[in-house]
């Protein structure tokens, strides 16, 4: 059988192994370095969802892919768009300052992350987590409860932050000597920056401040459709991520594109049961009408097209076409809505 050679010790594998939780940020690459150093082999962990803000390519992580690359150990990326969804629907223990349910999240990834340890014949799971690094998920208190609610106590170890908590099974088994583990904490990120020249890292991506829905614009659309499509799927929150929303009634809402290429992300994201409208001349934005309209609000979202279309002189008429859920492509002229049909309405 071929044997494994690590290429940071370049030692021999026959070792013990751990599963990296590897986002690619700077925490998570020290905490590897500090558990290959220790000669343990490492599989990298990546789960991915549609609330992810980093560079991505298809379904991946260009930082993390990138991190695994300059650690030189194997990366399995999971993509966990539409499971996540029912986490950020019904969190058990609550929202951050977006509707960001940092515990529940975590938890769910843990878990899978367990699934995974199992199957791989992986010792422990570790981290770049940090006590005290995030306000919610990284309190005391929340890492014990992510860590017991997961099924980790005793699999999870926090390598940059190890020596501030009791020691896990790995440890305790001597396949991971505590000496070598830190106790850092709090938000600077000065001790993990001090082992980049120790571990000669170069390269790495600033610290994200958490995905989509810790952001503030993002949050309320998200709020409003948890609010009015309880059975909402991966479809609805792509189109979180584009436009201008307009809540038109509790079962419809208006969604206008920004720029050119929001036209073309819109357009894509257009469902059957979709009213999509297009300002032809002034040329302007796609939008589109989602919901039971039952035939309502054709004209008010023309209307509401038809001043973005304007811009800020706003005075006119618009041409746009129109193309209707049963396939038809039709026209209407109309002048830009007033303020009174926007107000209340915006997300
Ligand atoms: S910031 Fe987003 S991805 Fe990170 S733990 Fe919180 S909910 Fe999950």
């Amino acid at each position: 059988m071929e044997k494994k050679v690590n290429p940071v010790r370049n030692t021999v594998s026959n070792r013990a192994k751990a599963i990296g939780l590897l986002s690619g940020g700077l925490d998570s690459i020290v905490a590897s370095r500090l558990i290959l150093e220790q000669g343990i082999e490492v599989e990298a962990l990546n789960f991915v969802t549609a609330f992810c803000t980093c560079t991505s390519k298809g379904s991946g992580c260009l930082a993390s892919q990138k991190a695994a690359d300059q650690l030189g150990i194997p990366l399995k990326v999971v993509d966990i768009s539409e499971e996540i969804l029912d986490v950020v629907k019904n969190p058990k223990f609550g929202y951050g300052s977006g509707m960001n349910p940092c515990l529940d999240c975590r938890i769910f990834v843990f878990k899978k992350a367990k699934e995974y340890m199992r199957e791989s014949g992986a010792e422990f799971i570790f981290t770049g987590e940090v006590l005290g690094q995030r306000p919610m998920s990284q309190r005391r208190e929340a890492m014990n409860t992510i860590e017991r609610e997961s099924g980790l106590k005793g699999y999870l170890l926090r390598p940059l932050c190890a020596k501030l908590f009791p020691p896990t099974l790995a440890e305790e088994k001597g396949i991971v000597d505590r000496e070598k583990l830190l106790s850092i904490s709090g938000r600077s990120r000065k001790g993990q920056i001090s082992l980049t020249k120790r571990f000669n890292i170069k390269d790495y991506p600033c610290s994200s401040g958490g995905c989509l829905l810790t952001d503030k614009a993002f949050a309320q659309r998200m709020e409003d459709l948890i609010k009015y499509k309880q059975d909402f799927r991966l479809p609805d929150v792509m189109l979180l991520k584009y436009g201008r929303h307009f809540r038109m009634s509790p079962a419809v809402k208006l969604v206008v594109a920004r720029d050119e290429e929001e036209n073309f992300k819109l357009a894509a994201l257009k469902n059957n049961s979709d009213i999509m409208f297009h300002a032809q001349d002034p040329l302007g934005p796609v939008s589109i009408l989602r919901g039971s309209t039952g035939g309502e609000f054709v004209s008010e979202a023309a209307s509401i097209t038809a001043r973005y279309a304007l811009g800020k002189d706003n005075e006119g008429e618009v041409k746009i076409r129109y193309f209707t859920s049963q396939g038809d492509d039709k026209f209407l002229k109309t002048g830009p809505c007033g303020e009174s049909a926007m107000k209340g309405r915006r997300i």
